[in-house]
């Protein structure tokens, strides 16, 4: 799965074959291919955020057992749930294509922000 992470305003969110774009505007992106294995993105403050899907369906099941059993506590006391595998792409993988301006999908932006 392929996030997309704004710097300027920490939206987050899951990349689709349609373009979306960040809560404050500056970053956008898309996948290309219906697999999820490549996107575009746009912006100077665009990252994408890789997670491993298997970790999610892992993590919600081991979850799942803890509550049976109990979660583990942290210093506080206060219970944790299970991790997932998730990583920054790196700006040299051939998976994500970056754009430092907004090329496509601009006129969808302005559409869904109308005040
Ligand atoms: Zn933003």
């Amino acid at each position: 799965m392929k996030l997309l992470l704004c710097k300027s305003c920490l939206d987050v969110l899951k990349l689709h074959e349609k373009t979306r774009f960040c809560y404050c505007g500056e970053s956008g992106g898309r996948l290309t291919d219906s697999q999820g294995r490549r996107a575009v993105i746009w912006g100077e403050n665009a990252e994408t955020i890789g997670i491993a899907n298997s970790s999610i369906v892992e993590a919600i099941s081991e979850n799942k057992e803890r509550e049976e059993s109990g979660f583990p506590t942290d210093h506080q006391g206060l219970p944790y749930g299970s991790s997932i595998d998730g990583w920054i792409i790196p700006s040299t993988s051939p998976a994500v294509i970056k754009e430092k301006e907004v090329t496509i999908g601009r006129d969808l932006y302005d559409e869904n922000h109308k005040p």
